[in-house]
């Protein structure tokens, strides 16, 4: 028998055994617990290795759909524009579900592609995914967590060499054997980022890159938003979120008989959830709008609380996490969020205790505030409009890394852009007296020319204009 007959015929007969398996509820009733349980897992066994058969088929089919091939590919001539649409239809998929199975398709696929013309194996695009490949052929992971592994360990890349991710998707596919496709992806994107400490700030930065707020104005009238929001800002907006709104959805019990009265206020509130927090927002942005202009950012009660160990705060390396989020924020992050105010630390020793960090030495007080704001009048940066309500207090010298003395002389107003941009982009601030430049990093300005940052206070240039006359 030539060997598409062979294949064939194994099909056929896996098709045929399964038809034969029963489907009499009454042989499932009878089986003690033992049993149903080593049946539920061998059920699965079976799912992954029909999942297998699929994935080498829609790497077959993908292949003979190569883009190279035009309108004579094999999904083209089926009449489907791609290989995804051919297998979504002919195997009444969703399209998400198609898309993994011509992923992993391609994946199995190419690690056992041979070479046309030497009719050797050749090496696959994605080594590092091999071992992933041989668990799903061998039957003992399901496509979507071989999809997750994928997504989660990402590529390699300077100081993350392939072999570094092999090791970390064999590690995965071990843990695949229990965990959840989800949480197989979280636990992919915790491996990269031990792996991979460095990328931990360019991929805080990707990610800060991608927060948007889009405003459509829509046919009736109304007015829809996307905001999309990275982790830190997040951390702001969901905890706004939860306190408007969390006795709804589970949250705390409150003890506090005033606590427990504006829990039940909200849970007897006729709006719905959706309505509540778009009010609360909404009273937000209308509060914000007439806010003093002498109250900084962040100097009310923390939102957001910061998560760091004793160990990388001293050495000053390494990276912390904003308690409720998955991923990990760089050092940058972590000392600028101190800086400002906005954050709680909550600092681990070496035994996972929490420690306490006084807030008083390291915080500008109220008091200092307001005098910062009558100085500075607001962002200090050159040409930028934001006032003293919008801004940080930043310390010249910084707190944790020079040893700067939280004082009038060494603070500074910042809108959170420039604040960033000092903490996070390698800007710097020098000063001479009242005077204050900023200093750009070199991948910047070579030279770095320092810039002036004039004072926006009329309060200070009033005085200016009396000495000088
Ligand atoms: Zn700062
Ligand atoms: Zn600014």
């Amino acid at each position: 028998m030539p060997e598409s007959d062979t294949l064939a015929a194994a099909f056929i007969a896996a098709v045929d055994a399964l038809a034969r398996v029963s489907k009499d509820v009454a042989d499932y009733r009878i089986l003690n617990d033992a049993a149903l349980l080593e049946l539920n897992r061998l059920a699965a066994v079976e799912r992954q290795f029909a999942e297998a058969h699929a994935a080498l088929l829609a790497g077959e089919i993908a292949h003979r759909s190569a883009p190279a091939l035009g309108h004579a590919g094999l999904a083209q001539r089926s009449g489907y524009r791609t290989p995804e649409e051919l297998v979504r239809v002919s195997t009444r998929s969703t399209a998400r579900e198609a898309s993994v199975v011509v992923r992993v398709g391609r994946l199995v696929h190419d690690a056992q592609s041979i070479d046309s013309t030497t009719g050797e194996l050749v090496a696959p695009e994605q080594p590092w995914l091999l071992p992933v490949t041989e668990a799903i052929t061998a039957g003992i992971l399901p496509l979507a967590s071989a999809d997750a592994i994928r997504t989660g360990l990402g590529e390699p890349c300077d100081g993350v060499p392939s072999s570094s991710l092999a090791d970390a998707a064999a590690r995965l596919c071990a843990e695949g054997t229990t965990l959840d496709p989800d949480r197989l992806f979280r636990r992919a994107r915790e491996l990269r980022d031990e792996l991979d400490e460095a990328g931990i700030a360019d991929r805080e930065r990707e990610r800060r890159q991608r927060r948007s707020l889009r405003l459509v104005r829509q046919p009736d009238g109304m007015v829809r938003l996307t905001w999309v929001l990275d982790p830190e800002s997040a951390a702001v907006a969901v905890d706004l979120y939860d306190r408007a709104t969390s006795p709804r959805r589970g949250g705390p019990r409150f003890v506090a008989q005033a606590e427990a009265e504006a829990a039940e206020r909200i849970l007897a509130d006729t709006r719905t959830t959706e309505q509540l927090a778009s009010d609360v927002f909404l009273d937000l942005l209308r509060q914000g709008a007439d806010a003093d202009d002498s109250q900084l950012l962040g100097t009310g009660a923390p939102v957001i609380r910061v998560l760091v160990t004793a160990k990388v705060l001293r050495e000053r390396s390494g990276h912390g996490r904003i308690d409720g989020q998955p991923d990990p924020i760089s050092f940058e992050t972590i000392e600028r969020m101190l800086c400002s105010g906005s954050t709680l630390p909550i600092v681990f020793d070496g035994e996972g205790q929490p420690l306490d960090l006084g807030r008083e030495q390291r915080l500008y007080s109220r008091r200092q505030c307001i005098a910062l704001a009558a100085r500075d009048g607001g962002c200090r940066v050159n040409g930028c409009g934001r006032p003293a309500s919008w801004t940080e207090a930043h310390h010249v010298q910084h707190w944790g890394r020079d040893g700067g003395k939280t004082t009038i002389a060494n603070g500074i107003l910042l809108c959170r852009h420039h604040h960033l941009l000092l903490h996070n982009n390698g800007w710097e601030i020098t000063r001479d007296g009242a005077d204050y430049w900023l200093v750009p990093p070199p991948d910047i300005d070579p030279d770095q020319t320092p810039i002036p940052m004039p004072s926006k206070s009329g309060a200070l240039k009033d005085l200016q204009r009396e000495r000088a006359s």
